[in-house]
């Protein structure tokens, strides 16, 4: 794991420095990805095993199995986008610019980031999003490296 800020310390010696509230967040992140990872690993077990149970006899056991199986789908898909969200939040801890707006720059408040951790937007700029006036940035710049 290297969420951490590495800066020189008065001796020139390179100190690694990581905020109590960072941290918290950090933490956060952390035990949701695992959750999420544990999750989508269980339903898509799941999802395999409705996969191969085609002996339904009659049409509602099939049209049962088919509604489980898109279920499954939707619950998978969701649990993968929030993971990507997780690793962008991760990343950006990592650069120092977790907890900013990444539409308009202003600081996310710690309480929506103790809600959501990897909130990308700040309540007003979620609200602009869910109404569809916020161009979603869905491909994000390559971080300098
Ligand atoms: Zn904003």
């Amino acid at each position: 794991m290297t969420t951490q800020w590495l800066e020189v310390g008065e001796h020139g010696e390179v100190v690694v420095v990581m905020k109590a509230e960072l941290k918290t967040y950090y933490d956060s992140l952390v035990a949701e990805r695992a959750r999420m990872k544990q999750m989508i690993d269980a339903e898509e077990g799941e999802r395999y095993e409705l996969s191969v149970s085609t002996d339904a006899s009659d049409e509602a056991d099939k049209s049962l199995l088919a509604s489980l199986r898109e279920f499954t789908i939707t619950r998978v898909d969701v649990g993968r986008q929030t993971l990507r969200l997780i690793e962008e939040a991760l990343e950006r801890l990592n650069q120092g610019a977790y907890g900013s707006c990444l539409n308009c720059g202003e600081p996310i408040s710690p309480k929506r980031l103790s809600a959501i951790p990897w909130a990308r937007y700040c309540v007003n700029c979620q609200e602009l999003k869910e109404k569809g006036l916020l161009e979603d940035p869905e491909e994000q710049p390559a971080p300098a490296v």
